[in-house]
């Protein structure tokens, strides 16, 4: 049903979004359907989420060249029906820990559960049909925007593609379209920006419901207030479905509400807490706050004077 082609047609700043979008379909379909690095064991069984989305990792080591280890005897337990947040330095390797648990590989040594099911054991399909993840950057299809959100499942009714749009706050900017839903998007369709792909993934995401939820810096491209309503919304469906959730995200006042922090360095979790027991520890986490509060505080300046204009 997917064209992929290549838009040699197209110069400078919109050839370079395109030939990105297509990148991501790769992506997208590498994450879900190719696997070559990734077996599944003899017979293997489906996850059963029998205790509600509990996750752990023992002492897991894991690097894509063996050579440079990435995540050096981790260990961490995400409660089940949670809102973790994974942060550190850049390339510290928090998006890792989600590929990791989307079995797009397989760790080198240690172990990954599942309500105690170490998911090298059951089924990839099993496995990846309970997670649902907003990855950084949000492939699009070429086709309508009614069917980009219902990607996230397939027979959902219009009706309920609407009720995730509106959750994800792009409803309103959808209906204003021309075309409404049946308008194209992708790379022979309509440009939609970054904070509107993002709000489309999450709608994709809201449709599938799946028990546990990995968001990549999902709210990045948005701004100030449309992260914290985006944000908002998502927050009150975790909170009414009980539903295990990770966050990976640079900037921390999306995440600081969470249940559980940990705080990546090194490989390893350096530190873990609430945002406020964090804040006391006065370590890298507090550190990586008051470098980020500084650069708020001008973000609010910034728009203010905007607005003054
Ligand atoms: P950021 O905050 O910048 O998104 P991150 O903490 O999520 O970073 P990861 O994306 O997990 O970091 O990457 C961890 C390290 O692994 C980085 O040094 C990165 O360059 C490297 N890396 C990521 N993906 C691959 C890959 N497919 N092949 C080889 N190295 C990779």
């Amino acid at each position: 049903v997917f064209q992929l082609s290549v838009p040699l047609n197209f110069l400078g700043s919109v050839y370079r979004e395109l030939r990105q979008s297509l990148l991501d379909m790769e992506t997208l379909f590498s994450l879900q359907k190719v696997n070559v690095t990734v077996k599944e064991v003899a017979n293997p069984r489906p996850l059963s989420l029998t205790r509600g989305g509990e996750i752990r990792f023992e002492n897991v080591h894991f690097g894509y060249n063996p050579n440079r280890p990435i995540l050096k005897d981790l260990s961490m337990t995400i409660p089940a029906g949670k809102k973790v947040a994974i942060v550190g330095p850049s390339g510290c390797g928090k998006s890792t820990i989600l590929r990791l648990l989307f079995r797009s590989y397989d760790v080198q040594s240690g172990r990954i559960f599942i309500d105690g099911q170490d998911i090298k054991e059951v089924s990839l399909e099993s496995l990846r049909q309970s997670i649902g993840v907003v990855p950084q950057d949000t492939p699009l299809f070429n086709a309508t925007i009614e069917h980009n959100i219902r990607y996230g499942r397939i027979d959902a009714s219009s009706e309920d593609v609407k009720k995730a749009a509106q959750r994800a706050r792009i409803h309103d900017h959808i209906e204003r379209l021309p075309e409404g839903y049946n308008t194209k998007v992708g790379e022979r369709g309509m440009m939609i920006s970054g904070g509107e792909k993002q709000r489309l993934a999450v709608s994709r995401l809201l449709l599938k419901d799946p028990p546990l939820l990995f968001f990549d810096e999902a709210t990045s491209a948005l701004d100030t207030y449309t992260e914290q309503t985006v944000m908002q919304n998502i927050n009150s469906i975790l909170r009414e479905k009980g539903r295990t959730s990770l966050f990976v995200a640079h900037r921390l006042r999306t995440i600081f509400d969470s249940d559980i922090i940990f705080v990546l360095r090194d490989g390893v979790v350096a530190e873990q807490g609430t945002h406020s027991e964090l804040l006391e520890k006065k370590g890298l986490y507090a550190e990586l706050w008051s470098a980020q509060e500084v650069t708020l505080g001008q973000d609010f300046e910034l728009e203010r004077s905007i607005t003054d204009e």
